[in-house]
């Protein structure tokens, strides 16, 4: 039977109806079922070896249009359906966006799980079923609100399976069951995602909001990812949640070593486990207890093996995200560990005497990424800059005991979702310019580069752009009801807020021009200014920083005499789907970040493969962007990440400095607590903001400010000569294949897997 047979009779036995007389909604449950079934005959990757990579996060985004692309069966329904008066595209709509990952860490994962299936290696990926996900961003006078983001449906992408494991923490058990999704390679085949959640999981203790009793355990394990923790009790539910996973993770894997009859000495030979930032670390300790307790190995053999199977990713510098327990809290929740963590701490502390180096430290907290260090076998970093950093200052005194644990693994993205997916346009241009050889090898793409001068190829790839443009335009008209022109020039960024990711100098960038253009220099090209980003509930700087940006929206798109110029566009509740609209449409993509602060972005790389132009510091993957592209096609401002981090030692910025030295700085400033704002926004939120940026600014939004404007100028003036705009995008476009996760994974299994030979 073919495709439309197939999808004729499932509709049929479905609804009883014809495709022509289905609803969107009906098609939808129609083409997951067909997809599931495809999947399902899909060959099982199998192998001797295998990748269980551990993460906390998986940002996988819709994945019915994905799932068909790899199944290769996109095209040939898209004009089944096409003939019938139905769009895929609005098809694929309807289904309701997984809410299993909060930024850059889960999105990678996602990628991660696409291409490793693509290559055909046996992996799979272990995480938790969130109920409610992170949580549902709304906008209510100006200020964030986060509501539970339901996205469970019965019928949907996640097989039941009859696995289930108890967990045992110290004062209480909990019933785990497997849950899987499947992952299907782009023109191969299958892989699992697998997810374990609890059976006592009880959605009704949800109160208004996201707010639920925290001490729950057997009722909230699993309700949602990243909840609050800026109490005792969302910390240890943190713990909690680690630990399930981790338990859970090490039954599975030791179940299938035992299924396979694999001789568990020898373990690291058929099992490799990536530790995805600090949150699975407690799998070292855990199948070090499992392998002495109950499998009769000594302590040494236990922590060799263990060793040589745990491989260990850095995501970050940032101090805040780099996990240290306290001592007491594991002692709470998982007393079993303790022991075994105090031996491994021990152990180190015989060893070397270096107090950085040790696993618990002199306040009995215990340092997570430290465990990882020493009991891994592997430390990478996720751009060259980052791993530099690692090596160099933040992770010296670890690099100097163990420098051939560390390598660099720049992160990538999967161009099934963020090209042939998300700008089906651009990807059929591409076929038709240099044949379709860069999908399975993205350094193909540079064929491209053999076009830079021809206008009749710089006019399409512009006249897409347009497209897309027009298209994001009217999605922002339906959803927030905002008139947006698509011959102004799109402004994007979209990413998790935070301080050192530096929304708030693109906002004071904005104040800026607002100001200019009030005083009467009116700019020759208009600027939309987009923002996404959702912030943490307890993050209260964030919180302001949105406040801000919802203030700006709301008086600079009013301003008669300052809206035909420019607009500014906070996008409600980012995540993958609104990703996907708003990365094919962007002309100029905000990576901003405080140089040494971002360890690689992935946003970056999206934005760049799909013709967007770069506005960004020296910085994680931007570093990377640079060199590919050279000098003349990307816009690099600011103080690089040497002298930021000398800048940390010596404590000698002064945010008050830059203030008081530029009236253009001041005057931004001043304009959060003017009466404008105040008039429109909150006072206690809008001062808070102020002070803190005034009195500490501990990620430095000031001091590349200036540099930031001239800059940011000088690129939009630079749109104005399209020809010389056009080479950019193509150029961009053509040495975007570096970004490819499929490269990324082929380094990760050379180097550090290891699956096959
Ligand atoms: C790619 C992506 C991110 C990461 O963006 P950065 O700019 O690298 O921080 C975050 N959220 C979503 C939804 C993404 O698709």
């Amino acid at each position: 039977m073919n495709i439309e047979q197939q999808l004729l009779e499932i509709m049929n036995q479905r609804y009883q109806k014809s495709i022509e007389a289905c609803t969107e909604s009906e098609l939808y449950y129609g083409l997951l079922e067909l997809s599931k079934k495809l999947m399902s005959l899909a060959p099982v990757i199998t192998g001797d070896k295998k990748v269980y990579y551990i993460s906390s996060e998986f940002l996988i985004g819709k994945l019915l249009s994905n799932n068909l692309i790899n199944l290769e069966i996109y095209d040939k329904l898209d004009e089944v359906l096409r003939a019938k008066g139905k769009s895929l595209a609005a098809i694929s709509e309807i289904e309701p966006e997984p809410s299993l990952g909060n930024g850059g860490l889960g999105r990678l994962a996602a990628c991660f799980l696409d291409s490793i299936a693509t290559l055909g290696l046996p992996g799979e990926g272990i995480g938790l079923n969130y109920h409610f996900g992170l949580f549902k961003q709304v906008f209510e006078n100006q200020l964030q609100t986060a509501e539970k983001n339901e996205w469970i449906e019965k019928d949907s992408w996640i097989t039941k399976t009859d696995v289930t494991f108890d967990v045992a923490f110290g004062n209480k058990k909990v019933k785990s069951r497997l849950y899987d999704i499947d992952v299907i390679g782009y023109e191969n085949g299958l892989n699992k995602l697998r997810l374990f959640d609890i059976e006592s999981i009880d959605e009704s203790i949800v109160k208004d909001g996201i707010s639920f009793d925290k001490n729950k355990i057997e009722k909230n394990l699993t309700l949602f990812l990243y909840p609050d923790d800026s109490d005792e009790a969302g910390e240890l539910l943190r713990i909690y949640q680690q630990y399930f996973m981790v338990s859970n993770a090490a039954q599975l894997i030791l179940k299938e070593m035992k299924e396979k009859q694999y001789d568990l000495k020898k373990m690291y030979e058929h099992a490799v486990i990536q530790i995805n930032d600090t949150h699975p670390t407690m799998i070292i300790p855990e199948l070090i207890r499992i392998l002495t307790e109950e499998k009769a190995f000594s302590m040494n053999e236990a922590i060799e093996i263990v060793s040589k199977t745990c491989a260990y990713t850095n995501h970050t510098i940032l101090a805040e995200a780099l996990e240290k327990w306290p001592l007491s809290y594991l002692e709470k929740v998982v007393p079993q560990l303790v022991p075994i963590i105090k031996e491994l701490h021990e152990r180190v502390a015989k060893k070397f005497h270096d107090p950085k180096v040790q696993i618990i430290d002199k306040h009995k907290r215990v340092h997570m990424a430290h465990i990882d260090i020493h009991y891994g076998f592997s430390v990478n970093g996720v751009a060259a800059i980052h791993t530099e950093i690692l090596k160099e200052s933040e992770l010296k005194h670890f690099y100097d005991l163990y420098p051939e644990k560390f390598n660099n693994k720049t992160n990538g993205i999967t161009f099934r979702r963020w090209l042939l997916s998300c700008n089906r346009e651009l990807t059929a241009y591409l076929d038709e310019v240099i044949g379709d050889g860069y999908k399975k090898e993205a350094t193909n793409l540079e064929k491209l580069l053999a076009y830079k001068e021809d206008k009749e190829v710089l006019g399409r790839i512009s006249g897409i752009k347009y497209e897309k443009k027009k298209e994001l335009a009217e999605f922002v008209k339906e959803t927030q009801g905002i008139e947006v022109n698509p011959d102004s020039v799109f402004d994007i960024q979209i990413k998790r807020l935070h301080e050192y990711k530096r929304q708030q100098m693109n906002a004071l960038y904005i104040i800026h021009k607002y100001l200019e253009i009030k005083s009467g220099l009116k700019p020759k090209t208009p600027v939309t200014y987009f923002f996404g980003a959702k912030a943490a509930p307890a993050y209260i700087i964030a919180q302001d920083i949105i406040h801000l940006i919802l203030v700006l929206q709301e008086i600079v798109n009013n301003d008669p005499d300052v809206n035909p110029y420019m607009k500014v566009i906070m996008i409600e509740n980012y995540n993958v789907s609104k990703a996907e609209k708003l990365i094919p449409a962007c002309d100029i993509s905000e990576q901003i970040s405080l140089a040494s602060k971002e360890a690689s972005g992935t946003g970056n790389m999206k934005f760049m493969l799909n013709g967007a132009v770069t506005l960004g510091t020296s910085d994680g993957a931007n570093v990377e962007i640079h060199e590919l592209v050279g000098d003349d096609n990307i816009y690099i401002f600011g103080e690089k990440s040497e002298q930021i981090i000398k800048h940390y030692e010596k404590a000698d910025y002064s945010s008050k400095k830059y203030y008081k030295n530029s009236a253009v700085i001041k005057a931004a400033v001043d304009f959060i607590v003017g009466e404008q704002a105040l008039a429109v926004g909150n006072k206690v939120n809008l001062e808070r903001l102020y002070h803190e940026l005034l009195s500490k600014d501990w990620f430095m939004t000031l001091l590349d400010l200036e540099d930031y404007i001239q800059t940011k100028d000088r690129m939009i003036g630079d749109y104005e000569n399209q020809e010389k705009w056009q080479k950019m995008m193509l150029i961009n476009i053509a040495k975007a294949g570096f970004f490819s996760s499929d490269r990324t994974i082929e380094e990760y299994n050379r180097d550090i897997w290891k699956l096959t030979q």
